[in-house]
């Protein structure tokens, strides 16, 4: 465990999977947590509970990033923040089956709000502080879902160009870039007689399919005072995914 006490960390999409662990490693760790989350308000509460049922500070925040981030500004009103986690997206669909107004939907949540995120964020982040953009793997391996592998290529891009505007106030910007890990946006992988698992493992150096702890992990590494020269990097957290 690391120390984070006395700090502040808003985590998007902190409802259910890699959110989740991400909200429950940094509070674990001594920081307080806004959860937020779209819809799921059972699961937020769950997570804020589990936060507190291990000695954790937590409260949720609900904010629909399609309506844009003000809901969410709003929640969290007088705050100040240390850490900054983008962590919330949404599949798009294959070529041919994604709809002018889906395509901008998934824009809207996964490229959009963090970026206004992070400008309306930035007068409330101390120096000092972290932002963490999750990305993806789909960066690097081609896969059909090209409207969100260009969601998280835009992402890239953003951890990249924000940093050096940045390290005046000693605040590190970095990007976690995970591979397929057990959440509902890969429900597909329980989906068949375990084929689907086999094939993601034997291009897996580590051998196993991802848990949102281990993209948790990372993500509270990069939170660290450890991590305080690290900046404008891209981390590969896929257990060697599709190596060659
Ligand atoms: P999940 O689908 O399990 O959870 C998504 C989270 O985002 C939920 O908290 C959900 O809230 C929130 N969310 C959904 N729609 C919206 C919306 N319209 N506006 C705001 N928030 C929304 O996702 P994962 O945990 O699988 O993924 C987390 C991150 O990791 C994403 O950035 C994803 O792209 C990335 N990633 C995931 C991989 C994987 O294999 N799972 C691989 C590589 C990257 P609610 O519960 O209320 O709907």
């Amino acid at each position: 465990m690391r120390d984070l006490s006395g700090k502040t960390a808003l985590v998007t999409g902190a409802s259910r999977g890699i959110g989740r662990a991400i909200a429950e490693r940094l509070a674990a760790d001594g920081a307080r947590v806004i959860v937020h989350y779209a819809s799921n308000d059972d699961l937020a509460k769950e997570t804020v509970a589990a936060i507190e049922g291990a000695g954790g500070q937590a409260y949720a925040v609900k904010a629909a990033f399609e309506d844009g981030v003000d809901a969410l500004f709003e929640g969290i009103q007088g705050e100040r923040l240390d850490i900054l986690v983008n962590n919330a997206a949404i599949l798009a669909g294959v070529l041919g089956t994604v709809s002018e107004e889906q395509f901008d939907r998934v824009f809207a949540v996964n490229v959009r709000a963090p970026y206004f995120i992070i400008e309306r964020a930035l007068p409330l982040l101390n120096d000092g502080g972290r932002i963490i953009n999750i990305s993806s793997a789909v960066v690097r391996i081609a896969l059909p879902d090209l409207v969100y592998s260009m969601t998280k290529g835009a992402l890239d891009t953003l951890g990249f160009s924000l940093a050096p505007l940045l390290g005046d106030r000693n605040i590190t910007v970095n990007t976690v870039s995970p591979g397929v890990t057990e959440t509902d946006m890969n429900a597909w992988l329980r989906a068949d007689d375990g084929t689907a698992e086999r094939a993601v493992t034997e291009v897996t150096a580590l051998g196993r399919i991802g848990r949102p702890q281990d993209i948790a992990d990372a993500v509270a590494l990069l939170a660290s005072e450890e991590a305080r020269w690290i900046t404008g990097h891209v981390l590969d957290v896929t257990g060697g995914y599709f190596l060659g």
